[in-house]
Formats: C-alpha cells, structure tokens, sequence
C-alpha cells in the first residue's frame, strides 16, 4: 500500500447509543449518534471532520478506533474489516492507529512522570528492554519540542501546548500509521494553537501519517487538510477537497460554517449567528433532511424526504437543492 491508496474505509457506519428508562431498564429510546456514514481516507491525507459539538463526530473518531462498536456497518482499516479481526491481528492494528486527545489537561494522568505516559505503549506492545524505552522516549520528547530533562516531570508543570506536545509524543511513539486528531488545538490559546498544528504537519511530512482531524469550526482544518468532510446530525453532508470546499461550499450548512471565518465569511461573526434556531435533539430526529428546520432554503420535500447524495462538481453535497443538476 502506498501514498493515496485507501487506508481507511466506513460503509453505512451507524451507532446510537440506547436510553433505557422504567423499573425493568428497558430500552425506551436511543441518541442517534452516527446514521449511516461513508468515506474513505487515503494513506498520507489529513481528512478533516467538521461540524458543530453534538454532531456525532467524535463518536465516529472512537467508533474508527474500535473503541466503540458500531451498531450497524463496517469499517475497514488497510482493506480488512477491524470488527471481524480478534487477538494478534486486533492488536496489531490498534497500535496502528492512535489518538491525540481534546483536552491535554484531562488526558494525561497526573500521578505518572512524563517518561512514564510517552513509555506507556511501548512497555505494553513488550519486547524492549528499560533502556531502550527510555532512548525511545528521549527521542521522541525532543521531536515534538520538549527535552530530556522533562522526562521526569509531572503533567501540571507544563503548559497547555506543552501537554499536548506530550500527548502526541504518547500517541507517535509506538509508530502508528493513522491518528485520530480528536479537536487537538481547540482547549489551546489560539497563539499556541498554530505551533501544533505546525507540529503535527512537520511530522506527517517526515513519517507519512495519516489523519483524521476533527474540528468543530472549518477554520481549523483549513490549513491542515487534504479533504474535509462536514457532519451535521450524524450524517455527512459535504465532502470535498479542502480549496474545493472553501472556493465552492454548496451544502447550507458548510456555507454557514464557511460565513463564520471571519477573514472569509461574515468578519468575525460567530457562526452560530449565520444559523437560525438551535441544533436538534439527536434522540429526536427532524423527518426528512436533518437540517430543514435551520435552512433558509428549506422546501416542502426537505421536510419529509431524506435527500440523496449527489456529486456536485468536484464534491459529494447530501442536499435536495441538487436533485436535478447531478449525477448519482
Ligand atoms: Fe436545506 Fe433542503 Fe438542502 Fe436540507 S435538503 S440542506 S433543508 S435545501
């Protein structure tokens, strides 16, 4: 498998998580977290997933990981479907693919040196002895731009970037192929925010990564992403590469999450404000397409019929405004 070949694929990836209520704990309704989602990320691309928080996102990033299960659909990582896999295999692919968490302040445990949580993966995949973790370690702490003598600290004597720089280091250092950028820059101060992102570009070009890197706004995957896919609801409305998507947004949605970047849309407004009315339950779904009772171009068949998804140019638009225009 080589560069732009596909490494990860979801077909018709579902998961909704049940509520149960009454004395037998029965199970009265569900949050429909994902419904029904399809992609595929090449190896070396950064894919950015975007969408407002409650969209199903970052649940989709754990169902990716095998961290929670789908309820229906498959995922494939390197053509082979992560669900069927079990013992050796499994775990070979789980140290393929890592996380970098949200929020580096709640992610790092706070009992353990720095040596210790960047070691973590390697003492547990087995096979090295201490010293060679520790050479490992050392190496790794200075690639992400910390240095030896952090090694033995604890997580509350850095800061915000500096925890994050270790939270990528924990995720690098078993040398994964795919990771799961979940929002790593949004618990940052925004003048920390770029050396990140910075740092995590630096070190796709060196080692060929690839990522999926979710964001709740388009002007944080702007600068990082090959493709960019927009979430609304559990379901992906757009998908396009990223000059494509900026140049061209045709969903609603990603004109309105578009309109929020201030040097490009509505100057600084936030983007929220570009939307009407609030974002639906996930436990009650709006009939029809999700996203009718926010659209100011809502017709009658988006109330009551799921639109298709249609090739649009050079993108993928879930959106009844091109049921004549495109090809299926
Ligand atoms: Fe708006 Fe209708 Fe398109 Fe949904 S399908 S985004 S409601 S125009």
């Amino acid at each position: 498998m080589g560069k732009g070949d596909v490494l990860v694929r979801l077909e018709n990836v579902v998961k909704h998580f049940p509520i149960k209520g009454g004395v037998f704990l029965r199970q009265v309704d569900s949050v429909k977290a994902v419904n029904g989602v399809s992609f595929e990320i090449r190896e070396g691309e950064t894919f950015g997933l975007v969408g407002e928080s409650g969209c199903g996102k970052s649940t989709l990033g754990n169902v990716i990981l095998g961290l929670e299960k789908p309820t229906s659909g498959r995922i494939y990582y390197d053509q082979q479907d992560i669900n069927a896999l079990r013992g050796a295999k499994r775990r070979s692919i789980r140290h393929q693919m890592q996380i970098v968490f949200q929020d580096p302040f709640e992610s790092l445990n706070p009992r353990m040196t720095v040596e210790e949580i960047v070691g973590e993966g390697l003492r547990i995949q087995g096979g090295m002895s201490k010293k060679e973790i520790h050479t490992r370690v050392i190496h790794m702490l200075q690639r992400v731009g910390l240095n030896a003598e952090h090694a033995l600290r604890y997580p509350h004597e850095f800061s915000g970037g500096q925890r994050q720089r270790i939270g990528i280091a924990r995720a690098l250092i078993v040398q994964p192929r795919f990771i799961v950028c979940d929002e790593p820059v949004s618990a940052l101060d925004v003048s920390v925010q770029a050396q990140i992102i910075n740092l995590l570009r630096s070190l796709q070009r060196e080692f060929g990564y690839t990522y999926l890197f979710v964001a709740h706004g388009l002007n944080v995957v702007r600068h990082m992403s090959d493709r960019v896919g927009v979430m609304y609801l559990g379901q992906l409305v757009e998908v396009a590469d990223a000059d494509e998507i900026f140049a061209y947004p045709r969903h609603p949605y990603t004109q309105a999450l578009i309109s929020a970047i201030p040097d490009v849309g509505m100057r600084g407004k936030p983007f929220e404000s570009a939307l009407s009315g609030d974002v639906p339950s996930p436990v009650n779904l709006p009939s029809g397409c999700p996203f009718h009772p926010r659209c100011p171009y809502a017709k009658d068949i988006c109330r009551m019929q799921m639109p298709d998804t249609h090739m649009v140019g050079r993108a993928q638009v879930m959106c009844h405004l091109y049921d004549d225009e495109s090809i299926h």
